[in-house]
């Protein structure tokens, strides 16, 4: 009997173990940084872009916000050396990960059986379209449920069009959201499950945002990338089409035709921030390409949801000018700061995205500003929890119904404003 429940016990080991990159993650490290100067987050931006391996899970251009790095173990010497060169200060925060990419499948193990809720766990793609499937059922007066195209591997990947059922689909303005075009940022489509929760189950509360706007959002856009981050390599970031014989993946939010590749997006196949071969290379990037350019005149607000960092970024992306309608993005970012601010005490930081990070050409918010002619284009960095990417289920129920007092706060500014 004993050693058939020893058995039992390493068989259930093994098979957590052997899900969502245990074994990938062997003997990496993730450093916490803290450039003093913005001479040192340069410094740091430029050690790792010399090592392809070194994998920036967050930098910023502002002094003394931690940065975090995920670095391979044969790299771990010469980056601590790097830093202490040039005096950085740095401390270990996951000395394994592996180890705790492999508690977080023991605890999700258990968990699957009882999971209730969007705010009590991360849901996968089939969970996601059912819940969506769902509320197109019980609520067909105001919402629709449509296949906007297919992920390279083939899955479907949906919209929602949340409206309150008047006058709808033709005329009104609308706010368009999407989360998930990073594939770790699993905070991203747990926040866009809640705001689709909000304008749906909530409508009562809420109607005043559906009043004379109509709300399209995709919860998750890089499906394929999302679901490899379930179960093979908790870190990807990428979508999954092979981009060289090596490797796979392009950065999703490098891949948008506006100043396409000019900096901050890189060449190589192999890199996190890979800009694809062509703009528009992705089908999951030409599907929010479409549903942004259909938009044009009606499109008010774009919402792109990531991870992490606590920020709330407007264009211009590709260099450090402002656009010329930059004291409008700023105020509508700002009516969101302040309202999570007053409300939970959480500090969001408000600039435009080559201004509080680095210049990043090629994304979905640069083209729905430049190309779509969408006024507010806003990039909202939710908060970090665990290592980074991976708030416990239990902190998901916090970050996203603050997310949601920021988000409300800056629809009503826009709304108010157009
Ligand atoms: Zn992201």
């Amino acid at each position: 009997m004993i050693l058939f429940e020893f058995k039992l016990i390493s068989l259930l080991f093994l098979i957590i173990a052997s899900t969502n990159g245990f074994e990938e993650y062997k003997g990496y490290k993730i450093y916490e940084i803290i450039p003093s100067s913005v001479t040192q987050s340069n410094i740091l931006y430029k050690i790792s872009l010399k090592n392809e391996e070194i994998d920036m899970l967050t930098l910023t251009k502002l002094p003394n916000v931690p940065a975090r790095a995920l670095v391979p173990p044969k790299h771990q010497q010469k980056f601590e050396n790097d830093l202490i060169s040039n005096g950085i200060t740095f401390r270990l925060i996951n000395s394994n990960v592996s180890n705790s990419i492999f508690y977080n499948n023991f605890h999700n193990f258990f968990k699957r059986a009882t999971r209730q809720h969007i705010l009590e766990d991360y849901y996968r793609y089939n969970e996601i379209n059912s819940f969506l499937k769902d509320l197109a059922e019980r609520f067909p007066e105001r919402v629709s449920v449509k296949k906007v195209g297919d992920s390279y591997e083939g899955r479907a990947i949906n919209a929602i069009t949340i409206t309150n059922g008047k006058n709808s689909l033709t005329s009104k303005n609308v706010i368009f959201i999407d989360a998930g075009i990073h594939a770790r940022e699993w905070i991203a489509p747990s926040t866009a499950l809640y705001i689709i929760y909000q304008l749906v189950e909530k409508f009562d509360e809420n109607k005043h945002l559906l009043e004379n706007y109509d709300w399209i959002v995709i919860p998750l856009v890089n499906v394929d990338g999302y679901e490899y981050t379930h179960k093979s390599q908790r870190f990807w970031r990428k979508t999954r089409k092979p981009s060289s014989a090596i490797c796979y993946g392009t950065d999703g939010n490098r891949n948008f035709d506006f100043h396409w590749g000019e900096q901050g997006a890189s060449s190589l196949p192999c890199q996190e921030t890979f800009k694809g071969e062509k703009a528009f290379s992705e089908p999951e990037t030409q599907i929010v390409r479409d549903i942004l350019l259909s938009l044009t005149g009606r499109g008010k607000m774009y919402l792109t949801l990531h991870s992490y960092g606590n920020l709330l970024l407007y264009p211009w992306g590709y260099t450090s000018a402002l656009p010329e309608n930059w004291k409008d993005l700023d105020e509508v970012c700002k009516a969101g700061s302040n309202a999570i601010k007053l409300s939970t005490g959480t500090n969001y930081r408000v600039g435009s995205s080559t201004n509080v990070l680095y210049a990043a050409a090629g994304g979905s918010d640069d083209y729905a500003l430049g190309v779509a002619k969408i006024p507010i284009a806003v990039t909202m960095e939710l908060p970090s929890g665990g290592s980074g990417f991976d708030p416990k289920p239990s902190q998901i129920r916090k970050m996203v119904t603050e997310a949601w007092i920021g988000i409300k706060a800056m629809a009503e500014k826009v709304i108010e404003k157009y």
